[in-house]
């Protein structure tokens, strides 16, 4: 079954971003570099047509290096976009962003015409992290759940910089059933809202498609001929996720896997590319 998430109402966002929209020159949208395709809230699309954008895979540092250079270039050959990939390792991120707004809005500069950007990014994509960094603040409010923080307000990067948070929370929202998985594989969406071993099977099947080294490399499981649910009793049988009678706990696996892919523990992986999202999204496998 398919994942299905409206944690609230997105009409205060959209008319909070419809009015500032209009003194904004470029839109940052920050993404996640492990699911690019699906950590984009597609309203912020429809709301922000016709300025330029600036697309941020930010926790590149879990993300495969291969495939974010192939999300780069997906990004980089579209009209009016730049795009750049980030982790909280980097100690001083401006100057790269202000960069590559100048050269989106090369018109904006100098104190009678400041370059305006907006910030916008789905809950738990590393915002307050970036922001706290750009301002200098230590991290004061971040967290591994979705929708801990949310803070408005205007940052002056430079003299004649200035970045204004998302007015509201940009909720994700899911087009296609395997955003949904991957979203709430990277712990994008609440706790709550999903079925832990429902997306640790569609996690251990495209693992097993794409990256059949990391499963059994971290639980030294031979995944050959397995099927997910097979290879999950086997994690699960690894771990000790195991119930009096010597049935595995498949609830208990699944959480090891999606804790596991979450810290990198499986190596870095990116679950979705440029071509495949393309693919998801003409199957029409809507949900
Ligand atoms: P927000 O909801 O978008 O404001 O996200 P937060 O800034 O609260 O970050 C959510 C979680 O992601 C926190 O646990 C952060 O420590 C973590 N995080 C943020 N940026 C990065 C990054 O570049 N790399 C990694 N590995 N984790 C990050």
């Amino acid at each position: 079954m398919a994942i299905q998430w409206f944690p609230g109402h997105m009409h205060l966002t959209k008319k909070a971003i419809q009015e500032r929209i209009k003194d904004i020159d470029v839109v940052i949208e920050l993404l996640d570099a492990r699911l690019p395709g699906s950590s984009a809230n597609p309203m912020l699309a429809e709301l922000t047509s016709g300025k330029p954008g600036l697309k941020v895979l930010n926790k590149q540092d879990l993300a495969d290096p291969a495939r974010t250079a192939l999300w780069l270039a997906h990004y980089n050959a579209l009209p009016a976009t730049r795009a750049l990939a980030l982790d909280a390792s980097e100690a001083t991120p401006a100057r790269r962003l202000i960069q590559a707004c100048h050269e989106l809005a090369p018109g904006r500069a100098g104190m009678a015409k400041p370059m305006r950007v907006l910030i916008c990014g789905i809950p738990n994509v590393g915002k307050s992290t970036l922001i706290n960094t750009l301002t200098g603040k230590r991290a004061a409010k971040t967290g591994d759940e979705a929708g801990i923080t949310k803070l408005e307000q205007r940052i002056a990067l430079a003299d004649d910089f200035y970045l204004y948070d998302t007015p509201g929370v940009l909720w994700p929202r899911i087009i296609v059933a395997r955003s949904g998985y991957n979203l709430a594989a990277s712990g994008a969406i609440g706790r709550n809202a999903f079925d832990e071993e429902e997306v640790a099977l569609e996690l251990l099947g495209y693992l097993t498609r794409h990256y059949p080294g990391a499963p059994a490399a971290r639980y030294s499981v031979d995944v050959a001929g397995l099927t997910d649910e097979q290879l999950l009793q086997a994690i699960g049988r690894k771990r000790g996720a195991v119930q009096s009678g010597g049935r595995v706990n498949l609830q208990k696996a699944a959480e090891i896997v999606i804790y596991d892919l979450r810290a990198a523990n499986l190596g870095r992986i990116t679950l979705e590319t440029p071509e495949e999202f393309a693919a998801w999204l003409a199957e029409g496998q809507k949900v």
